[in-house]
């Protein structure tokens, strides 16, 4: 089965997941918002993410850094400058485009990394290639586009001072490494972590929450001294640990994933090594998170030279020998991710001569962990018993109490929302065997359980 984005984006809205941003007003274009179902699994992917790579290592700690930075910061960082895409607008319908990602549609990556303003617009001369709205391909010259979102600090706007919204986390941990060694005493290697919003002023937002101006990241910069180790070692290491947590801890399929190496011509000129996984969106393959990246000394060098801050880390076996370390930074965008898990999970099967849309999240993802259904609704001694058993579990697991509709329409839904298990109360859980009924999501086999084991059973089941 092909999963189309508008069937997810459709599920997406119906079930409580993403929902337009200021719909009431007729939406803001390209902004959504997470609807109940849709924060719990960001909210679990946020966890897991943090729980994998901060708080199970001894090397890791954590960040919460502001949004908000002195305009230094980016600055030094070369966003200023440089954070810039190639704007071009179509000189019939006025479009504005991205020239590189118009060269990359129609003619592939290869041919549109690292060329020039100048190189890009001769391309698309030459190739005449067209505008995505109207088809004409006559184009402006190709100009620089900072992505960065500036507002004002202070109370008067023309007089206060100008500020970005940070375009990445990342430079929140550079910014503090100072602070960071020196209350922890972290020794080399060793990682910082961070969870936050991002804002570009994207010139072509679109599908979906795949780029939007506003998202998430979960960001890593793993210092260490290039002395005592090798950076193509602890390169291999990230690129196989973010591969191995997108597709075994987050469940994504493998063969909708890869891993693509940037060409020299994409590096920035600091890095000297990044790999993207990708993952086959229905649009085609795109960038799904970079598994690292070996962004050298410049970043902490930058912030010494332009903050005159002394940057550097003493070597605990030789106090006179002073380093400023190297990093390498594996950044995952925590809203691309929750799209491609929806995507991913997303399946339709026939069942008695009827559709199935079953979202086949890992357990750990799903929003709902277990719903409680009694099997009758108006009978009193089930509907208690029912309460009772929701209660219980509810201390444990994201549970939902349903008892509206037939219990095959409840399945129904509950399968739309991907929880793994349905346990249903009926008469002979009250008047014989106090067992309840555990419905699996997947293999949608049944089994009776005693209520006093049910905790134990699921949290088996579930992995949790
Ligand atoms: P792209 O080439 O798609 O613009 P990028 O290479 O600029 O992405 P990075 O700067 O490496 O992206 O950011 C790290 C991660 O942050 C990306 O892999 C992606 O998951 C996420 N991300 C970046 N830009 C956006 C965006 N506009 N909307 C949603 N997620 C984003």
């Amino acid at each position: 089965m092909s999963v189309t984005m508008d069937k997810v984006v459709s599920l997406a809205k119906r079930r409580g997941f993403v929902f337009p941003g200021s719909d009431i007003y007729g939406g803001l274009a390209n902004t959504w918002d997470y609807g109940p179902y849709g924060v719990e699994l960001k909210n679990n992917l946020k966890k897991i993410w943090w729980k994998t790579f901060v708080q199970d290592r001894d090397d890791m700690v954590g960040l919460d850094a502001s949004i908000l930075m002195n305009p230094k910061v980016w600055e030094a960082s070369g966003h200023v400058a440089s954070f810039t895409d190639p704007l071009m607008d179509c000189k019939k319908c006025k479009e504005r485009i991205r020239g590189d990602k118009l060269i990359e549609q129609h003619i592939g990556i290869e041919a549109a990394v690292g060329k020039t303003l100048k190189q890009i617009s001769e391309i698309i001369k030459e190739k005449k290639l067209p505008c995505p709205k109207c088809g004409s391909s006559d184009f402006s010259e190709a100009r620089s586009f900072n992505l960065m979102f500036k507002t004002h600090q202070g109370v008067v706007e023309e007089s206060s001072a100008l500020v970005y919204m940070r375009p990445e986390t990342a430079q929140g941990i550079f910014v503090n490494f100072k602070n960071v060694v020196t209350t922890t005493r972290m020794k080399l290697p060793f990682g910082i972590g961070q969870i936050g919003k991002a804002f570009r002023n994207e010139i072509t937002p679109g599908n979906f929450t795949f780029r939007t101006r506003e998202f998430e990241q979960m960001e890593i910069e793993y210092f260490f001294d290039p002395e005592a180790s090798k950076w193509e070692e602890i390169f291999a290491e990230w690129k196989k640990l973010s591969w191995e947590f997108v597709c075994k801890t987050l469940g994504i399929k493998e063969e909708n994933l890869r891993l693509r190496d940037h060409d020299k011509d994409e590096l920035s000129h600091y890095s000297k090594g990044t790999t993207d996984i990708e993952y086959k969106f229905p649009f085609g393959w795109g960038e799904l998170c970079a598994a690292a990246a070996y962004r050298t000394n410049y970043d902490l060098t930058q912030h010494s030279n332009f903050s005159g801050e002394e940057l550097s880390y003493t070597d605990p076996q030789n106090p006179q020998r002073k380093i400023i370390p190297h990093v390498m930074e594996p950044s995952f965008g925590a809203d691309r991710i929750a799209l491609a898990i929806m995507l991913d999970a997303y399946d339709e099967e026939e069942v008695d001569g009827d559709v199935r849309t079953v979202m086949r999240f890992t357990p750990a993802l799903a929003p709902i962990k277990v719903a409680i259904l009694p099997l009758v609704k108006n009978k009193e001694v089930i509907t208690q018993k029912a309460e009772e058993v929701y209660h219980l579990l509810k201390k444990e697991f994201t549970c939902e109490y349903d008892e509206s509709g037939t219990v095959g329409k409840r399945y129904r839904r509950q399968d739309e929302i991907g929880t793994p298990f349905c346990v249903t109360i009926d008469f002979e859980t009250v008047e014989k065997d106090n067992c309840v009924t555990i419905r699996d999501r997947d293999a949608m086999t049944q089994e009776r359980i005693k209520i006093e084991e049910l905790s134990a059973v699921l949290h088996k089941k579930l992995g949790i």
